[in-house]
């Protein structure tokens, strides 16, 4: 199995319910490491940037203002398989569609939460997860243990 690195951004609906630690245990628990970490805000320029992929979409102008409405935690994980093994932890981006066992599925308030309200984001692929990465952190920020 591959070693990978991709990036976790805990959003401002999941930091504002206090689920940081929770969030990052179940992480944690599948045997990924937490080798980059900071709590930030984004402001609109920044999370429009961030989102550019999705500029066309109807959701764009709600994701982007969700996105800067409060602080979150952008963290880098690292293990086996990690880009795709986050995204089945993180489960289905409709909340409603998020199966028990994942984190969208546990952590959504009610089953009829908006979409945008999904607690999570993980990197969908070796080429986004490196932009991704590179977007929030630099080289000395990041304290790999594959090295
Ligand atoms: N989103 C939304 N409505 C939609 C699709 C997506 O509000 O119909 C939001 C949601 O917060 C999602 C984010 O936009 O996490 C990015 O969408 P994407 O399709 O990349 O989903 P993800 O990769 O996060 O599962
Ligand atoms: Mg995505």
């Amino acid at each position: 199995m591959a070693t990978e690195q991709t990036l976790s951004m805990i959003k401002p609906d999941a930091v504002a319910r206090n689920l940081l630690g929770r969030v990052t245990a179940r992480t944690e628990g599948i045997g990924l490491q937490v080798v980059a970490a900071r709590m930030l805000r984004m402001d609109r320029t920044r999370a429009e940037q961030f989102y550019a992929v999705h500029q066309q979409r109807s959701f764009f102008e709600e994701l982007v203002k969700f996105m800067a409405s409060g602080p979150i935690l952008a963290q880098v994980l690292e293990g086996d398989e990690a880009i795709q093994r986050y995204r089945e932890l993180m489960g289905a981006t409709f909340p409603c569609d998020a199966e028990e066992g994942t984190l969208r599925g546990d952590f959504r308030e009610h089953k009829d939460v908006d979409p945008l309200y999904n607690i999570v984001h993980g990197s969908d692929s070796l080429e986004n997860a490196r932009v991704e990465i590179e977007f929030f952190f630099s080289p000395a920020e990041i304290h790999s243990r594959s090295d």
